[in-house]
């Protein structure tokens, strides 16, 4: 999808205007060029760590990255304000895609697929399945789409398929689509969806029963000394002390760290569900691959995902209305404008669709980095303060695979990667 959803060559619908701001503070980073390589999955217990680690916020970063840094035996405490998963986080929607389609950032793509391992892996330990791998179809209009193209070597490189299908084929496969309209259609059978919201839900169930302790409490600030942290306070008083400190608040960051606010940007997205048509559905719960809609200007106006645990139709674009610190003051509704532009792509795309009712929405926010790449990075100032975040639209697939990173960075076993680094939002 567009950057948001993952790619800077991956043109980016803009429903809305902005201006990038521009950043006066200067932070020291500390990165230093490591690779994340798709290593083989590694046997689950690995205790050999001692200190006290406190992670903040429960969301897809926070969550798993308790759960690693638990897993390599640390004591951590895992603190979230409204729970994991909540309606307010970025987290806290019914799904989120997962593909590897990455454009030419062999970043992502490596992530993604260890992602996808641990996905698997930890899933035999939750109670429910979260992982479902219906595939991912691209509708491309152009005879060549740059990043389609610059993804296909990646996809061989790793044994993988990102298949090139005719319309008529498509047609043939997906009586769903409508495929007259395009030049072809892409399918990447190993993507999918995750049930975000219960994903996170099961993520802290495996870390409070690995040995872990969730509060869910608000982190009102921390106290430094001699340029440490020692501990966060809750409200009441309560202090939590420990080693290590590990923030990944989602938007909340511009307020926890306020120097951030200059260059992140916290935009409103807006879902749509649509009743399906009456009577047996081809259109939901798994009769359809997810998918992602590339438009005549070449921009991936649309994507939907077809298992919502029974809400409905899912379609979506990408805004890029920004609400900044009003994420959690402003009335999550959507704006008529916004509903006719994806019912119009819907119904030319899934002509079943047409006229179909409008039976729900959820709005929820994206934390952007101007390059779209996330952060994970030691605080300049703080050094056991670790700053997690930035996911945009696309963090939540990489959630495992992040989070296993972090908890690497943290025990010292791996250098900051720099695509990750702070220093390129603060210079
Ligand atoms: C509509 C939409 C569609 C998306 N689609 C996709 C997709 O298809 N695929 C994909 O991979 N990604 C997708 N994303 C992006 C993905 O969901 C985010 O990148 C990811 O969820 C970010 O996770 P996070 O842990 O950084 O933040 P969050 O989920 O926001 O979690 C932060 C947590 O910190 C807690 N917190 C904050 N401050 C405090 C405090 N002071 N004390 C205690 N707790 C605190 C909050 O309560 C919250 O639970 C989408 C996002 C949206 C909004």
């Amino acid at each position: 999808m567009n950057k948001s959803h993952g790619d800077k060559e991956m043109p980016r619908r803009k429903m809305i205007k902005y201006g990038v701001q521009s950043a006066a503070l200067t932070l020291i980073g500390n990165a230093a060029a490591s690779s994340i390589t798709a290593e083989p999955v590694k046997r689950i217990s690995r205790k050999t760590k001692s200190g006290k680690v406190v992670v903040i916020g429960a969301g897809a970063f926070g969550g798993w990255t308790a759960l690693f840094l638990q897993r390599k035996g640390y004591d951590v405490t895992l603190i979230d304000q409204f729970g994991p998963g909540n309606n307010q986080s970025s987290s806290g929607g019914e799904t989120r895609v997962i593909r590897a389609f990455y454009g030419s950032q062999q970043v992502y793509f490596d992530l993604t697929l260890r992602a996808l391992d641990l996905w698997k892996e930890n899933e035999k330990l939750m109670k429910k399945k979260v992982l479902y791998q219906n595939g991912l179809l691209v509708f491309v209009p152009q005879e060549k789409d740059p990043s389609v193209e610059a993804s296909i070597p990646m996809y061989k490189n790793a044994g993988l398929t990102f298949e090139k299908v005719s319309p008529a084929d498509a047609a043939k496969h997906w009586p769903q689509v409508n495929t007259k309209d395009l030049d072809h259609v892409m399918y990447d059978k190993t993507a999918g969806y995750l049930l975000s919201r219960e994903a996170c839900q099961e993520v802290c169930g495996l870390f409070v029963k690995e040995g872990g302790t969730f509060l869910q409490q608000r982190v009102a600030s921390y106290k430094t000394d001699s340029g440490k942290c020692i501990e966060v306070s809750l409200p009441g008083g309560t202090k939590v002390g420990g080693d290590e400190f590990v923030f990944a608040v989602g938007p909340w960051m511009i307020r926890l760290f306020p120097e951030l606010s200059k260059k992140i940007r916290v935009t409103r997205q807006v879902v749509f569900y649509f009743a399906p048509p009456d009577g047996e559905s081809d259109l939901i719960e798994n009769k359809l691959p997810c998918w992602f809609n590339i438009n005549q200007k070449g921009i991936v106006d649309l994507y939907g995902i077809p298992g919502n645990e029974h809400r409905g139709f899912k379609a979506a674009g990408e805004l890029t209305d920004m609400i900044n610190d009003k994420f959690d003051t402003y009335d999550r509704y959507y704006n008529p404008g916004e509903l006719k532009f994806v019912q119009d792509i819907v119904a030319n795309r899934f002509p079943k669709m047409k006229g179909r009712p409008l039976i729900e929405h959820r709005v929820c926010q994206y934390t952007e980095t101007p390059d779209s790449d996330f952060i994970l990075d030691r605080h300049p100032e703080t050094k056991n303060i670790w700053v997690m975040g930035g996911g945009s639209g696309h963090g939540y697939k990489m959630g495992p695979s992040m989070g296993e990173l972090a908890s690497q960075i943290v025990a010292g076993e791996k250098e900051i990667h720099p695509t990750f680094a702070l220093e390129r939002l603060l210079k």
